[in-house]
């Protein structure tokens, strides 16, 4: 017998993080017997009868959920979003060729330095003066720029672009990081050349990227690509160009089947909207708590907030600990709190949180 039940737990781990029950449920059957074909999920070909299906359905599921347009094109990818760091400069950036960045955090960063690798950079704004507790909003792309490199939600200092219309009139192709709030909320993904995602934050498990990638912008760099890293090898042979991460992908194929089934993603946006409610109205109500980003640029999947005090730092933390909430610890670069509010997170362990929280500041104050 499967296993179903567990102690109750309130996740807000930042990635890996928390996924569906009903995936869970699902995928703990399908190690066992996938599909009553008698054979796990783990032991299958990836080129049979029983996984292909699976690919085709995670593709075409994303390609629904985000209404992509016939030049876009769904893969699912081995390695996290950090090849795509590189994969995304070595497909798009010649060696003479300009790539611009916006630099708003740690992960922006790490873009940053691997796209120097293949050609030239340049930042056209950051947040480093402001240790990225807001964003940079006014900048200016030079029009020779190949394209513009933003990161939708930055999973580390808590900030989000609310506003993406900003970057719609730069008029370069743009390639964005949206490992962190991908599927979170509506937006023209058609707008994006580009698009990368490590799965293990809104999208399923880890080990796998989701890449939607305008196939007009590919073939038009002069280096040498080794097979596995050029995009259009995985676009030409339906993102099974070797074996893929084949439980992975099965775990992102039932986190957007479960998205689906939900409504999509403007009843996701919904949900979150009222979770990042819930949790910054009594982060603002409480004196004990500071919130680490400026208000307009607050992320809904991450938030970040410090109490002055170490003590009392960690003695909130013990408590969380508990009372079975996981994740609140900060970044280890940043310290404080950071909890993650992911899209199957339930509003229910925000308002567990939120509860303690003011029971702790109360017993403080
Ligand atoms: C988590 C995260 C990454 C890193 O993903 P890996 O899968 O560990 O490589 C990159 N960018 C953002 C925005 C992230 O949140």
């Amino acid at each position: 017998m499967v296993q179903t039940t567990r102690s109750l737990v309130h996740n807000f781990n930042a990635g890996p993080s928390i996924l569906p029950k009903e995936v869970f449920a699902e995928a703990s059957r399908a190690i066992i017997d996938f599909n009553n074909s008698g054979l796990s999920i783990l032991e299958i070909g990836h080129r049979t009868s029983l996984f292909q299906p699976v690919m085709e359905e995670a593709r075409s599921l994303a390609r629904e959920l985000m209404q992509l347009d016939n030049d876009h094109e769904v893969l699912f990818l081995h390695g996290g979003a950090s090849t795509q760091f590189m994969q995304v400069p070595m497909n798009l950036l010649n060696e003479n060729e300009i790539a611009a960045f916006a630099d708003t955090g740690v992960w922006s960063g790490k873009a940053i330095k691997e796209a120097k690798l293949f050609g030239h950079v340049e930042i056209v704004c950051s947040g480093a003066e402001n240790q990225y507790t807001s964003l940079p909003k006014s900048f200016h792309v030079a029009a020779t720029a190949k394209y513009l490199h933003l990161t939708t939600n930055n999973t580390i200092y808590g900030s989000q672009w609310q506003d993406l219309s900003l970057f719609y009139s730069c008029n370069v192709p743009l390639v964005a990081d949206m490992s962190s709030d991908i599927l979170s909320r509506e937006m023209d993904f058609n707008k994006f050349d580009l698009i990368y995602a490590g799965a293990q934050k809104n999208v399923g498990a880890a080990g796998v990227n989701m890449v939607v990638v305008n196939k007009n912008i590919l073939g038009k760099v002069n280096r040498v690509i080794p097979t596995i890293m050029d995009y259009r090898n995985h676009i030409e042979a339906g993102s099974l160009l070797n074996t893929p991460p084949v439980f992975a992908v099965y775990i992102c194929m039932l986190t957007l089947r479960w998205l689906k089934n939900l409504g999509g993603i403007a009843v996701i946006e919904k949900a979150n909207a009222a979770k990042a409610k819930l949790f910054y109205e009594t982060l603002d109500s409480l004196p004990l708590f500071t919130g680490r980003v400026a208000r307009e640029d607050r992320s809904k999947m991450n938030a970040t907030f410090v109490i002055e005090n170490a003590s009392l730092e960690k003695e909130f933390l013990d408590l969380c600990k508990k009372e079975g909430m996981v994740g609140v610890k900060g970044h280890r670069s940043s310290g404080g709190f950071r909890v993650s509010m992911y899209n199957a997170l339930p509003i229910e362990s925000v308002q567990a949180l939120t509860d303690l929280m003011r029971q702790f500041a109360k017993t403080k104050g």
